[in-house]
């Protein structure tokens, strides 16, 4: 499970992503924490996809939100880094 419970901002129930495809990273009671965005498009409709992170991910700050390592989609590929509450492509 990724780790974010020890960051001192618990309140924090999401965090906006700028500079992505709709980023949104999501936190939850159980200490998951969810990676949305605007993924595939299947049949002209684009689908709206929120993946686990990783047990490896690391939330390292919150405000702003900063996670390491890189994020990846499997079901799009989108790949890239956030680091101040920004989308960095990688
Ligand atoms: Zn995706």
């Amino acid at each position: 499970m990724t780790r974010w419970r020890d960051v001192p901002e618990g309140d924090v129930r999401h965090v906006d992503v700028m500079g992505g495809p709709g980023i949104v990273v999501r936190f939850y009671d159980d200490g998951s924490v969810r990676f949305e965005h605007r993924c595939r498009t299947v049949f002209d409709r684009q689908l709206t996809s929120a993946p686990l992170l990783h047990p490896h991910h690391e939330v390292l700050r919150i405000s702003p939100l900063t996670i390491s390592p890189l994020i990846l989609c499997a079901d799009c590929m989108l790949s890239g880094f956030v680091v101040n509450s920004e989308w960095i492509a990688g």
